[in-house]
């Protein structure tokens, strides 16, 4: 027997048409070199339908790819549903990669036409040439007329936002019929390899928009003010901006300025009642924002580990602690949050509850989570001890990258995502990750967890920051060595840290191998780059 309820296709336009209805006075506030622009979602609305316009104007062909490469604006806003409610594909352009990355993912991805921010041109222009299937550079001047804007290339492909904005007509949207049609696609930041292209779909955006009103989750609703400072650029700024227009709250965009005062402003002065960011935004933010007045209700930490002692300063000095959250690009993101259950809040002791809060959550619903063993793919027991790969599945998560099956193992035969998150769940659900799958060192056949091994290093007095990766042994397979950075001016041998750790791990943690070092590589958007030093070290063996 079927069911006999409306199929109806969940697309973009049913949040587009949702916020042009019921929210034309809400608010968009963009802040600017010469202060905040706002905009009502009804005046968005118009132009995102005349941006639609554009689109046609411009040939972009039927579900052409519509590349940005832009800070978070209002404007940014409007190509997120332009572009889809016209059957176009959304390609947020990660402005922090590295050249050769964005000329590879443009290419991958063919992208048609890119709109940048006119401050961002610097970056993005020098490589245009080597996007071949770009065909036009609409230029938005963030820039407010200031005399250091960066000039406009004298080139017939370089267009003006505003300009063709001002003649175009309105789209009437409403021409995607098959949910499983796509909206966006972002890649990976490319930690552990090249960027993949994943590819969101109307319906995965929808549902993954949903889950972030739910009052379990991030429970952004129609009284909130939102400020996304995760970037629009980076998994759809945790895809906080689509559910702000679909549950109608306000939202203040930073635009091109992170800086702690600047955040600590707008989240002051205009009312911020949820802000998200990754934990060094939270770390810059606090001694700006301690003592301050605010009316923050959320501060959501994702991305990397949300620090315990960053959380629980938080709470002391700002009045809440930190919402973690987990997720990848893979996973749309929000995948799982660390909102504290009743059983454990009524029976749980202060201290408890913080470790709870470091912990990266519980999943959303409709994602199941599991862990299983790396090699063998034995799923292994929720009982807060056994530590295997985090594999998830659900309506918003991939199922494959874009035209690229180097990444099919990632996926495994039945059809879970293989995060390459190593980590251990409490029997009532909780994650907490311990690592990632190609940082875990094997030695003697027994897991070491890097993370937990540069936790002890990094709490050193006179460490300033740790990085452990493997290196071969001859008798136990694999060995760890610790690659340490000290604070200015700070001494410390190798045998003085391994006596600082005896105490705290276990025996045969002890790395035989200690390198100081004056940094620890990173990626292009600031992770640990282990893959840099592996290669740095990679004549290093333990016998
Ligand atoms: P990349 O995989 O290229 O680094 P993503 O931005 O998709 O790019 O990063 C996802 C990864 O970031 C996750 O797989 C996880 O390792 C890490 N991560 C995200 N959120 C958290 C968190 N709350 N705690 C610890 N690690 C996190």
């Amino acid at each position: 027997m079927q069911g006999l309820m409306q199929d109806v296709p969940l697309s973009l336009d049913i949040i587009f048409n949702r916020a042009e209805q019921l929210w034309p006075t809400k608010r968009l506030a963009t802040a600017t070199p010469s202060g905040l622009e706002v905009v009502t979602f009804g005046a968005w609305a118009e132009r995102t339908r005349r941006l639609g316009g554009v689109l046609d104007d411009l040939g972009v062909s039927e579900d052409g790819r519509v590349a940005t490469f832009a800070w978070n604006t209002a404007r940014h806003l409007e190509l997120y549903f332009a572009a889809p409610c016209t059957g176009r594909v959304l390609h947020t352009l990660n402005i922090r990669l590295f050249a050769n990355q964005i000329t590879y993912i443009a290419n991958h991805a063919e992208d048609e036409v890119v709109f940048a921010d006119r401050s961002l041109l610097p970056l993005l222009w020098p490589l245009i040439d080597e996007c071949k299937t770009v065909r036009h550079v609409v230029v938005m001047d963030d820039t407010a007329g200031r005399p250091d804007a960066p000039e406009l290339p004298s080139d017939p492909r370089v267009l003006d936002y505003e300009e063709l904005l001002a003649t175009a007509s309105p789209h009437p949207f409403g021409v995607v019929t098959d949910e499983s049609t796509a909206a966006s696609m972002c890649y990976t930041s490319g930690t552990t390899g090249d960027p993949k292209g994943v590819v969101y779909s109307h319906r995965s955006v929808v549902l993954h928009s949903l889950s972030i009103l739910l009052a379990d989750t991030l429970a952004v609703g129609e009284r909130d003010v939102v400020l996304p400072v995760v970037p629009m650029f980076h998994v759809n700024a945790w895809g906080l901006c689509q559910a702000a227009v679909m549950g109608g709250a306000d939202v203040v965009f930073p635009g091109a300025d992170l800086s702690p005062e600047a955040i600590t402003r707008l989240i002051v002065d205009e009312g911020v009642t949820l802000a998200a960011g990754v934990p060094t935004i939270w770390m810059g933010v606090l001694p700006h924002l301690a003592g301050r007045p605010h009316k923050l209700r959320r501060v959501v930490g994702g991305g990397s580990a949300v620090p315990r002692s960053l959380s629980e300063t938080y709470r002391a000095e700002v009045g809440l602690p930190i919402l973690q959250a987990w997720g990848m690009t893979e996973t749309s993101p929000l995948a799982t949050v660390a909102f504290t259950r009743s059983e454990r809040a009524a029976s749980t002791g202060e201290e408890a509850l913080a470790d709870l809060r470091a912990t990266q959550g519980i999943p959303s619903p409709l994602v199941e989570l599991r862990i299983a063993d790396p090699e063998s793919g034995e799923r292994l027991p929720w009982d807060g001890a056994t530590s295997g790969e985090v594999q998830v599945r659900g309506p918003w998560i991939a199922r494959q990258y874009y035209n690229d099956p180097r990444g099919d193992a990632q996926f495994s035969a039945d059809g879970w995502l293989r995060t390459g998150d190593v980590g251990v769940v409490s029997p009532d659900g909780y994650v907490r990750l311990v690592d990632r799958t190609k940082d875990l060192i094997k030695s003697g056949g027994e897991w070491i967890s890097s993370v937990d091994l540069e936790n002890e290093i990094m709490g050193h007095p006179a460490v300033a920051e740790a990085a452990v990766i493997a290196v071969p042994s001859e008798r136990w397979m694999e060995r760890p060595m610790a690659c340490v950075v000290l604070e200015e001016g700070q001494e410390l041998t190798a045998d003085e840290l391994r006596a600082w750790l005896a105490p705290r791990v276990a025996k045969w943690w002890l790395p035989e191998l200690v390198e100081f070092i004056d940094a620890v590589p990173r990626t292009s958007v600031g992770k640990f780059s282990k893959k840099d030093l592996r290669a740095r070290f990679s004549d290093r063996r333990v016998p």
